[in-house]
């Protein structure tokens, strides 16, 4: 039995947290919290006990800042991660040896805010998805590109150079996060952030018209997303892949035709008889060299060739190709924040979801394996929210409810949201009519 505490409230208004009658209230920026790192030595991802950040001013404070052209500085959000998921990049922060938290895509709930954002729009308990670039200007020329190029050159990466989303809390650059559209599960939004962006940006890019032919080549995660995106901007798909699950998740979710251009030898013939000639556009989420050297194959004279997979090995492309104009090339990324809405409003719109596998922060270390063997075939996600063994200390006020058809309701791995959720027993006099009533007026 449970019930909303805003359903209840109405019931019952002692029950308002807002006024102060009951008070679960977890510490923030102090106390220790689960944190998923790559450990060197063991040459393994290890789940660490770490100090929960706090939100800071971001780089306000500096006396290196004052940039004329950067005239607003990022404060912070300390924020309860939903759901984090790992991407083929956080492989990238792994063979470097990096040892911060890892994760670039995430999701949650704002747990405190520092006072220089107070007045950005947000509130505590906002549902919040967000990028990853932080301590940067997101104004400067270079913010405007990609704030990785930020000219005040304290840019970090969480995930990689500092902390990232595979733990209980993180701090947000309030620039980098908007709010969740309410049809969004914040428990398996995490890769919209990095993954939906992306492939919404590809799509959206590639210079297509209503009818046209656009190739998916990568069926991973991104490919599969783009599938859909593609679909509800009203173009025709054909997706390539060398995997044959992959191809099968893309063919659900709309694909009009796929291919497994390893095992199929006559794909481009096959192909272009579909297409009447070849794709308009094609978007390369593959990182392999062999699923670039495809692309101009299937292209039809003057299409796109949309770079988004990085292979380690620089692109062959011919010059004289793009002279003559057989094919162009364009590239896309999660961009920057002032891109990121439009976007998520468009895969709220169209309720284009990620195909998730959802796993526990402690199975970091198998998710990271099964990735880099390549077994993936769905985006892995922690749902931190649900998976975590709290460590935080929750203080319950005694009170005693004047209804008696409540009574108090809070274990010990209780989620802090109050705002968000609450569960009230049913006391076993009482019946399930009286409870309802006062549950779901
Ligand atoms: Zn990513
Ligand atoms: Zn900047």
């Amino acid at each position: 039995m449970t019930a909303s505490v805003t359903e209840a409230a109405k019931a019952n208004s002692e029950l308002d947290p807002a006024a102060g009658k009951i008070t679960l209230k977890a510490a923030a920026g102090e106390g220790t919290m689960r944190a998923g790192q790559w450990d060197p030595e063991q040459k393994k991802v290890v789940i660490r006990e770490v100090s929960i950040p706090e939100a800071g001013p971001g780089e306000a404070s500096s006396t290196v800042r004052g940039w004329a052209a950067c005239s607003q500085f990022p404060g912070q959000f300390l924020v309860k991660i939903a759901s984090a998921s790992l991407c083929h990049s956080d492989i990238l922060s792994i063979e470097a040896n990096n040892t911060a938290t890892l994760g670039h895509e995430g999701a949650g709930y704002i747990e405190k805010m520092h006072s220089s954002v107070e007045d950005k729009g947000f509130k505590v308990g906002d549902p919040i998805g967000f990028l990853y670039i932080i301590g940067c200007c997101f104004e400067c020329e270079g913010c405007m590109i990609h704030n990785i190029h930020c000219v005040t050159g304290k840019q970090l990466l969480q995930g990689f150079t500092t902390d990232g989303f595979f733990a209980e809390y993180a701090v947000v650059d309030y620039q980098n996060a908007m709010k969740l559209p309410e049809s969004i599960d914040i428990k398996t939004a995490s890769p919209i952030f990095c993954a939906g962006i992306t492939a919404f940006h590809a799509v959206d890019n590639a210079e297509l018209k209503e009818g046209d032919w656009m190739a998916v080549v990568g069926a991973g995660g991104l490919g599969q997303q783009a599938t859909q995106i593609a679909k509800a901007m009203g173009f025709k798909v054909v997706a390539l892949d060398v995997n044959d699950a992959t191809l099968e998740v893309c063919k659900k979710q709309g694909a009009d035709a796929v291919f497994n251009s390893r095992t199929n030898k006559d794909y481009v013939e096959e192909l272009k008889k579909l297409t009447s000639g070849g794709v308009r556009a094609a978007c390369v989420f593959s990182n392999a060299d062999a699923a670039y050297a495809g692309v101009p194959a299937i292209l039809r004279l003057g299409g796109v060739m949309m770079v988004i997979g990085l292979p380690h090995n620089p692109l062959k492309i011919s010059s004289m190709d793009l002279a003559l104009g057989k094919y162009k090339v364009k590239s896309e990324s999660t961009g920057i924040p002032q891109r990121m809405k439009k976007a998520v409003e468009f895969l709220a719109k169209h309720n284009i979801r990620p195909e998730v596998q959802q796993r526990e922060l402690d199975d970091l270390n198998d998710m990271v394996t099964e990735m880099k063997e390549g077994k993936a075939t769905k985006r892995m996600l922690a749902q931190i929210l649900t998976s975590i063994k709290t460590t935080m200390t929750l203080k319950k006020i005694d009170h005693e409810f004047k209804n008696n058809a409540l009574s108090y309701d809070a274990t010990p791995n209780y989620q802090p949201c109050i705002k968000l959720s609450f569960f009230f027993n049913k006391k076993p006099e009482v019946s399930d009519e009286q409870f309802h009533r006062y549950s779901n007026p």
